[in-house]
């Protein structure tokens, strides 16, 4: 069992030092560990504490051009993990980042600019009472995963990272709108979600799966036992992980 591909990996395109790596490090690395396939994919713009600048976008982009020619034996795409805004679904997946990306991320974020003042408290506030409050929980993961089922919805997501990390979301909805979506649902090697149990859910439904390392340094390119041990564990196929082999 080997890994062909890390779609989810920060650069040092994020904003204060949160990819220690640059692209060229990263690109070089995954050539080394063997990897058909990597995605260097930094925060959208609107995370203000380690997004990439939106200014920053075109950039990294003909970084990638330049690798992708000196680096012919990997397929080398540009990505960002996007952040959503707000409970209607809006993204930071802006007209730059359309442009210039050629594989999109979203997950839910601390550190974000959220939409308005109102969601910036269901999203941090009330999720944080929800920890000590059931009723509240229950609430708020329903509210959570409407947030991210409309963000699906409305934009072309090609793999939602790590879904209920952070704040509570419904898996067998999240799911169900995945397949309907034909949205790729990660396993994310650093941040443990999906995990075991919620794979177990989202296996009911017809989607895929895949793993990937999140790293912010070269070395964790490519990780993916964690991940991989939870798809075990939850039974899964192994042949719906789009990137293993
Ligand atoms: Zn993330
Ligand atoms: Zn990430």
């Amino acid at each position: 069992m080997k890994i062909t591909a890390d779609y989810h990996v920060h650069s040092t395109y994020s904003r204060r030092n949160h990819g220690k790596s640059s692209i060229e490090e990263i690109v070089q690395r995954a050539v080394e560990i063997g990897l058909e396939e990597i995605a260097i994919t930094d925060h959208g713009p609107r995370h203000y504490l380690f997004g990439i600048k939106e200014n920053k976008i075109k950039e990294a982009k003909e970084k990638i051009l330049e690798m992708r020619k000196k680096y012919p034996q990997i397929k080398i795409l540009l990505g960002v993990e996007a952040n959503i805004l707000d409970y209607r679904g809006n993204t930071d997946i802006t007209d730059e980042v359309l442009k210039h990306c050629d594989i999109i991320l979203c997950g839910y974020h601390i550190g974000v600019l959220f939409s308005t003042p109102l969601d910036a408290w269901k999203f941090t506030v009330m999720n944080k009472i929800g920890r000590k409050n059931k009723k509240v929980f229950e609430e708020m993961k329903e509210k959570n995963t409407e947030a991210v089922i409309n963000a699906m919805n409305k934009y072309k997501i090609n793999i939602l990272t790590h879904p209920g990390d952070k704040i509570p979301l419904n898996t067998e909805k999240i799911a169900e709108a995945a397949e309907k979506t034909n949205t790729v649902l990660e396993i994310n090697n650093s941040h443990s979600h999906l995990n075991a149990e919620e794979i177990k859910i989202a296996k009911n439904y017809d989607v895929k799966f895949v793993i990937n390392s999140d790293s912010h340094i070269k070395d964790k390119i490519g990780s993916y036992e964690k991940g991989l041990k939870a798809a075990i564990e939850a039974g899964l196929d192994l042949n719906r992980i789009i990137n293993l082999k």
